[in-house]
């Protein structure tokens, strides 16, 4: 048989369900993948005695009948949400020992639902990054081909290598500029942003207010159904969280896709453009034609601005919310002979590299004299990049893109350790969709020549996961991808 960490959740859920194994046996058997493959380096925290509590909790329940819809489900979780009275770092040293008295609304939501923590996981610090290679916890590893040390993409690359690497039934990420989709595409696993305001970010360590959403990373197109089915939903402690109606996604799966409209963007396509990527798109465009798809060949204009605007915008966003670290309210503290040596100690020795970049960028593109050039310019692009979208989805219902222009890069790459611009250029398919407050999902839909996967991404109307779900399934049942088992 197959091992019982392998299996999705929702194979899991039905294994809970008729007796074929319980969740402490379950939890029990993650705990153990946990400690083998610890060189991935995938969790910065374990917290295994806690995740056994709740599965003794969940198999009372299975007893019982009282069994919830995620009862038992053991999960990691992206260490930049807040987890009460478990520590939560944001992979930075600058939170060093903080312990959160709240929980955030999301991880809340999962936990009610009766879904269990295994720990937390591994990502760039404060979630700026692509590779995972800023995190103060060092790299992590892709679990493809190991050998070869591959980053797992970011910034949620600890979520993206443990679901990949079956040491968690699945996990929660958080999404910028691409965080939940470009790992999962490095991994060959599936993850949803869903659209700006479905999800709380009430209690999640805030880097872009006005981009950063959580979403589920998972094994198939059916486990982030699952989990955004209880992770979304308004809440009054998120200003920007949406009074929407929460439909059950599961809905959407397997449903036709005839005469959907399928918008391919030309923009997506420049010369040069990696021929395996090129190829899996071409595919996944095949799959959903044959599948009674329409496809329609659109324009996204103003995609030539997305990085330079999301590279302002972004980094003016981060200097404000990091403002708080100042060495009294969280974590670290350096002292100094003055109060404001004590902020300069705390913060230089606090935050690492790209940090420290991003908060001098965005400090610089708000500062008088340059806010109107920059920050102001950026924000009117913003709304062209949007508009575009607004055009785009006149003539189509969902639009298929690729979610990276490269599969997983080594650790340590030269190139992008040399300029960091290069490490921006891969965020180039993704950043549009946060800009413009989209859902994305990306799936694994092939490998490229030697053997690593690639990710296709669906972008949909505001508010309309379902129709990305549902294009998502159709290329799932077609296109035989095979997880790591
Ligand atoms: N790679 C992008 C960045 O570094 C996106 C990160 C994210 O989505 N959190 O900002």
């Amino acid at each position: 048989m197959e091992k019982i960490t392998s299996l999705t959740v929702h194979e899991t859920l039905d294994g809970l369900k008729n007796k074929e194994f319980t969740a402490t046996e379950l939890t029990a058997a993650y705990i153990k993948e946990m400690e083998k493959r610890r060189a991935l380096n995938a969790y910065v925290l374990e917290t295994p005695e806690h995740a056994l509590k709740q599965a003794e909790e969940a198999d009372r329940r299975y007893r019982d009948g009282t069994a919830r819809v995620l009862e038992g489900i053991p999960l990691g979780i992206k260490d930049l949400f807040c987890t009460k009275d478990i520590r939560t770092t944001a992979c930075s040293r600058i939170l060093d020992g903080f312990v959160p008295p709240y929980e955030s609304t999301v991880t809340a939501n999962l936990f009610a639902a009766g879904a269990s923590c295994l720990g937390k996981l591994n990502l760039d610090e404060f979630a700026m990054g692509g590779s995972n290679e800023t995190s103060c916890y060092g790299p992590v590893v892709n679990p493809w081909q190991e050998e070869r040390k591959l980053v797992p993409g970011g910034s949620s690359g600890g979520s993206a290598a443990a679901v990949a690497a079956n040491i968690c039934a699945a996990a929660t990420g958080t999404d910028t500029g691409g965080s939940i989709r470009q790992p999962s595409a490095f991994c060959g696993v599936t993850g949803i942003k869903p659209t700006y305001g479905r999800c709380s970010r009430y209690g999640i360590v805030a880097f872009a207010s006005s981009l950063d959403q959580a979403g589920p990373i998972a094994k198939d197109v059916r486990d982030c159904a699952l989990l955004l089915n209880v992770m979304a939903g308004y809440d009054h402690r998120d200003s920007t969280s949406v009074k929407a109606e929460v439909p059950d996604f599961t809905k959407a799966l397997g449903q036709s896709v005839k005469g959907l409209k399928v918008g391919i963007p030309a923009e997506y396509r420049p010369a040069g453009l990696n021929p395996e990527i090129a190829a899996c798109w071409d595919r996944g465009i095949e799959i959903l034609k044959s599948a009674g798809a329409e496809i329609v060949n659109i324009s996204l204009p103003h995609t030539k601005y997305a990085l330079a605007v999301y590279y302002i915008i972004a980094p003016a966003e981060a200097s404000s919310n990091l403002a708080r670290y100042d060495g009294l309210r969280y974590g670290l503290r350096v002292p100094g002979e003055h109060l404001d040596n004590m902020y300069i100690n705390t913060r230089s020795a606090g935050f690492g590299k790209e940090v420290k970049r991003r908060i001098m960028i965005g400090t610089y593109v708000l500062s008088a004299g340059y806010y109107d050039a920059y920050y102001l310019k950026a924000q009117k692009v913003r709304r062209l990049i949007r508009d575009d979208f607004v055009q785009a989805f006149n003539r189509c219902d969902v639009i298929l893109t690729p979610t990276a222009p490269t599969p997983a890069f080594p650790i340590g790459d030269n190139s992008m350790k040399e300029n960091p611009i290069n490490m921006w250029l891969n965020d180039v398919f993704t950043v549009s969709v946060n800009l413009a407050g989209l859902p994305g999902l990306s799936l694994p839909a092939g490998l490229s020549g030697d053997g690593l996967p690639l990710g296709l991404q669906l972008i949909g109307r505001a508010f309309d996961e379902e129709t990305v779900f549902k294009a998502a399934s159709a290329i799932e049942k077609e296109c035989g991808f095979e997880r790591l088992k």
